[in-house]
């Protein structure tokens, strides 16, 4: 299979070509790798509160060019722009709390006979995060800012659909003073730039966020230099409503339209006791019918269009035209559009039940009781995240523990704070991200023993 030497970034909305970028061969990946290992040297050798002092820069250039990096991505990405800023935005939030915790990131002293002994935290040297295109700034940052913070250099390989965001970040890290060479931004495409990253014999660890299909590859791949990686997959999280929650919010349908459902937390599984199915089910049709779907760049807008063709053709596969559902509806004419939509006719265990598809498109399944919402909640390979709705504590407790999946939310729907743990269970991933030891995953453990018996007489 031959690649384009250029990457065309379309815009989602309208088709447009934003811009066109070189992709990196995997040449250009060796020279930054070397560019990368030069200046982790110097990086690593800083005092800790100049590289937090550093970091903070960049969280200011982040902010103080907000406006701009949400424009840009509501053209590369076609997220509606309130979305676009929190993203930015939360790139900011990322690198403070990450430059936080660089005089922080402490070893032990643990007791011994006859000696002292103390752990000490050392850098991993050149990271590679491969990010995706569905929330490029945030999970881009995921990655990188603690990654930094623990005295590593970078190398970011950014979606091949959305790549400007990526760049311009680059840009600011200069301008901020990091180092040249510390944070590079390689778009490229994922069979070369993003394989050659994972081979390279100097990547020191990888960060992949996409597919479980990819996923599984770049941990295959990393095993042959037993390289370690950080796996942020697929998912099909259930939102499990008890007849006795406060329905209307347990059946947001922000839960899964989102971003467009381009998320790999979206509920989209809405489990909902039997003896409430009909009432929720009037409740999401007429939720639905209320979203405004349209051009990302208005602010009134709640749901811009899908990412590509690709996507878009992806998203059809799973959504015959006569399959029983609720719809809302979406702008005709270019642009990658695809209306809001609940199937209400599906097995719990059909196609579209239970693969992620990626789009603004949930499943509506009954259940009997709080066992039967457990099995039905874990019967799939995915445990990325998920809610629980009911008034009763115990219940919510019970169910918060029998569930596996990484991110569970109680009479809610959030799943990502960045100073929480973030990750998957079974095939949704593996390692986390975000929260208190978000440093420490980028970082090697070395033990080092010393005697305090004086030399042999
Ligand atoms: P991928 O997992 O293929 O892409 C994610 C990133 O990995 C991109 O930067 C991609 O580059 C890169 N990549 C692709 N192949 C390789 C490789 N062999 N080695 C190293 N890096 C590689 O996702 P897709 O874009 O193909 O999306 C397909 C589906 O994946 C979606 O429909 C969705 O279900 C799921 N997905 C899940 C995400 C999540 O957050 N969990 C995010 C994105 C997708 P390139 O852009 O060049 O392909």
């Amino acid at each position: 299979m031959s690649y384009e030497p250029e990457l065309q970034v379309l815009n989602p909305a309208t088709e447009e070509v934003v811009a066109t970028v070189p992709a990196a061969t995997a040449a250009d990946v060796d020279a930054a790798v070397v560019r990368a290992t030069k200046a982790q040297a110097a990086w690593a050798a800083l005092a800790p509160g100049d590289r937090a002092r550093l970091l903070r820069r960049f969280a200011t250039a982040v902010d103080e060019h907000l406006e701009e990096l949400a424009r840009l991505e509501v053209r590369e990405a076609g997220h509606t722009v309130g979305n676009a800023r929190w993203e930015a935005g939360n790139v900011r939030d990322l690198l403070d709390y990450a430059a936080g915790g660089v005089e922080r990131l402490t070893g032990r002293q643990i007791p011994v006979p006859g000696g002292l002994d103390i752990t000490i935290l050392e850098p991993l040297g050149v990271v590679g995060v491969i990010a995706p295109w569905n929330f490029p700034m945030p999970i881009a940052a995921w990655g990188t800012a603690p990654a930094l913070a623990a005295g590593n250099a970078v190398i970011l390989k950014p979606a091949e659909t959305t790549p400007l965001t990526a760049l311009r970040l680059a840009e600011l890290a200069l301008e901020a003073g990091l180092p040249e060479g510390l944070f590079q931004v390689l778009p490229g495409h994922g069979h070369i730039a993003g394989r050659a990253l994972v081979d390279h014999p100097d990547v020191a660890k990888i960060v992949f966020t996409g597919s479980t299909r990819t996923g599984r590859e770049v941990m295959e791949r990393g095993a042959r230099l037993v390289k370690p990686v950080t796996l942020e997959l697929g998912g099909k999280s259930p939102n499990i409503v008890f007849a006795d929650a406060d329905l209307k919010t347990a059946v947001d349908p922000f839960s899964f339209l989102d971003n467009s459902g381009q998320d790999c937390c979206a509920r989209t599984r809405i489990l909902v006791q039997e003896s409430v199915y009909d009432e929720v089910r009037e409740l999401l049709a007429d939720a639905l019918s209320a979203v405004v779907v349209g051009d990302p760049a208005d602010e009134k807008t709640q749901m811009g269009p899908l990412i590509s063709r690709q996507q878009l053709d992806r998203v059809r596969s799973f959504v015959p035209d006569d399959a029983p559902a609720l719809r809302g509806s979406a702008p005709a004419g270019p642009g990658f559009w695809f209306a809001p939509t609940v199937l209400t006719g599906e097995r719990h265990d059909s196609e579209a039940a239970r693969e992620e598809i990626f789009g603004p498109v949930a499943v509506l399944l009954p259940f009997t009781d709080e066992a039967d919402a457990i099995r039905l909640a874990n019967d799939t390979p995915y445990g990325l995240s998920g809610s629980i709705w009911t008034r009763d504590v115990g219940r919510a407790l019970r169910v918060s523990r029998a569930v596996r999946a990484g991110n569970l939310s109680v009479n809610s729907h959030s799943s990502v704070r960045y100073w929480t743990p973030f990750g998957g269970y079974k095939q949704s991933g593996v390692g986390r991200e975000l929260g208190p030891d978000a440093l420490a995953a980028f970082t090697e453990t070395k033990n080092v023993f010393i005697s305090t018996e004086g030399p042999a007489q």
